[in-house]
This record gives structure tokens, sequence and C-alpha cells, in this order.
């Protein structure tokens, strides 16, 4: 395996060529695309149709942020994606997770298990949880080059410690024996990061991977995950409810609502004018620098239940624009452009600002 620096004085191991997975991403297919994806609960109270035809796609080197409330589908669209969802009780009745051409959901669990990690890894929120309090953090890190890629002791210390300075852990060759509690919940997102990018994965998903930090460390981790995809040209999937901190890191927002795409588009489209009513009431409820004296609002109501999913829009409930139409009628996805795309029945009026 030949190395390259990652601009920060630091050697990082190049990806090894993957022979198994032939497309690269750049060959006119998509690195990962999920097509037309359905996921579905079946629990004793009834059927959650958690995700409801979700695609989106994802390039070598973007970063494609996906946003929504809680239970909006987009944890869950990550967990289908690396394989992790519990079946049962979950279940995929239709859809396609293509990654380098290949459908991951055809795939035997062993097949999976090469993927994950190695192609594409997760972090998640809560890295004190995710962390084993009783194994040294370079031992954490090293595990799994120990083993799936056989490296010796030595050799995955060595690895770990390089790890710890790519994510800027200060000190990293003397705190690579420390324990989790040592460190402080930014370091331990550093940590958690680490881990995820030992197999040098094509894709991070990174699952509200600031959400239990502090606003200055938040702004830290993010500065951090942009740095990493640009020098390690990773693609990267950032899930997270706040359309707040997603702007600086990236290129284009997929907006979810009940289990599906409302609005997709680049960051800029989007926070200049939004085609769907609730992403302008997304982008209504953070402060902007560039909207002074702006009068801050909130969507009002909940999100539905995903066993009864209101009919036509599932937003109409909770939509200041809706009429009998968005009742009776589901929204077709409105094609607005270069790909952009709006699932509202009023979508060109939306856009301009006629509603
Ligand atoms: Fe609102 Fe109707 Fe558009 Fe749904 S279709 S977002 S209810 S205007």
């Amino acid at each position: 395996m030949s190395k390259h620096s990652a601009g920060n004085g630091v050697r990082v191991t190049e990806r090894a060529s993957r022979p198994e997975w032939q497309g690269s991403g750049d060959d006119g297919g998509h690195l990962l695309e999920l097509r037309d994806l359905f996921v579905e609960f079946h629990t004793r109270d009834g059927v959650a149709k958690v995700i409801n035809g979700v695609s989106y796609h994802l390039d070598a080197g973007e970063t494609l942020a996906v946003l929504g409330e809680s239970g909006s589908g987009k944890s869950v669209t990550a967990q289908a994606i690396m394989g992790i969802l519990d079946m049962p009780p979950a279940v995929i009745p239709s859809g396609q997770i293509l990654y380098r051409g290949t459908d991951l959901l055809k795939l035997s669990e062993d097949e999976r298990r090469k993927i994950r990690g190695k192609q594409i890894a997760m972090i998640f929120q809560d890295a004190l949880s995710a962390l084993n309090p009783v194994f040294p953090v370079g031992w954490q890190i090293g595990e799994t080059l120990r083993l799936r890629e056989g490296l010796s002791r030595a050799d995955s210390r060595r690895r770990a410690i390089e790890l710890m300075e790519l994510v800027k852990i200060p000190a990293a060759r003397q705190r690579v024996r420390d324990y989790p509690h040592q460190f402080s919940g930014g370091m331990r997102q550093r940590v958690m990061i680490a881990m995820a990018l030992a197999q040098d994965p094509a894709v991070l998903i990174a699952d509200e991977p600031t959400t239990a930090l502090d606003v200055t460390v938040q702004a830290q981790i993010m500065d951090l995950l942009g740095e990493l995809r640009r020098e390690l040209n990773m693609a990267m999937i950032l899930i997270t409810h706040d359309l707040g901190v997603v702007a600086d890191v990236a290129d284009r927002i997929a907006v979810m609502y009940a289990g599906r795409i409302v609005e997709h588009a680049d960051v800029h489209s989007l926070y200049e004018a939004p085609a769907h009513p609730y992403t302008k009431g997304l982008l209504e409820s953070i402060p902007r620098l560039d909207h002074k004296g702006q009068q801050l609002t909130t969507i009002k109501g909940l999100p539905p239940n995903l066993m009864r999913i209101p009919s036509g829009c599932p937003f109409h409930p909770r939509c200041p624009f809706a009429r009998q139409e968005c009742v009776d009628v589901v929204p077709t996805v409105h094609q607005l452009g270069n790909d952009r795309t709006s699932a509202c029945h009023f979508a060109e009026e939306v856009l301009d600002g006629r509603i």
C-alpha cells in the first residue's frame, strides 16, 4: 500500500484497490445510489412506514446533508445502507441501494460485513456509549485493523497513533493508552472518527455527529469532517436535524419528511430560495447572519405518526399553504432544474416567493 500526506503532516494509507467493487463511481454511475427505497417496521401495534420511496445519490468526494426532524427516516435510511437494521422488525419491501453499481440488498450478510467499515463507515451521535470504557482508545481504534486486516499489535498501535493525529487529537502518542472517560466529549467524537477512518472507507456516514456537543466543539468537529473529506477525497452523508450546521460543509441537501425526500437541492440554492414549505419553515426557524431583523418562527405541530401518515401530502396538517388538493392528492416530485426537486403541488410558487 502506498501512502500520501493528509495535509497536516500525517501520512495516511492510500485506499487499497477494491477489485470486488468494480464500479468506481466516476464511470458514469454514482458511488452510492438509493433508488425508491421503502422500509417498514412490523410491530404488534401495526406497520410503521418509515421510508417511503427514498432516492438519492452520492459521488466521490462530495457531502450530502440529509436533514429532517426526529422520525423523518434519515437515520433509518443510513442504517439500511450500513445493513445494521434489525430485520425483523424492519422489512425492506422494495428498492435498491447501489454501491459502485452493486445492489447491497442482494448481498449475503458475509458480503455486507466486508463492506461495512472498509467501504462505508458510520459514526454516531453518542461517542461515549459507542466506546468500550474498559479498553484504551488506541486499542479500540486498532481493533478492526488487527481483526480484519491482520495487523500486529505494534503495527495497529502505530496506525492508531497516525489516525489520532489525523483527527487532531493532541499528544496522540501519549494519549493512545488513555481510556474513553479521560477524553472530553469532543475528543471522544474525534476518537470515533479515527475508528471510522481506520479502514479508509470511501463513504463516511455521520449520524448527528455533533448533537451531543456544545456549540464551539460542534463547529470544530464539523470543520474537521470538512477537512478530512477534502484531504481524503471521501464522500460523506451528514445526517442532521440542524440546518444551521450544514451550510459550510455540505454540497447538496436532501430534506426528509415522513420517510420521503421532500426537497433536494445544492446548498446555495436551497438557502437562497427553498422550494418546499417544510424547508422554508426550517430556514425561518434558524437565526441567519444575512437576515438582519429576521423574525424567527417555528413549524407548528409535530411530525406524523408513521403508522397513520396523513392522506395526500403528509405535511398538509402543518403546512400554512395547504389547500384541498394537498389533502386529497400525494404530490409528485417536481423537477426544478439541475438536480433540484420538490415534492409540493405548488413548488414553483414557493420557489419564486408567490406563496
Ligand atoms: Fe404544503 Fe400542499 Fe405543498 Fe404539501 S403540497 S407542502 S401541503 S402546499
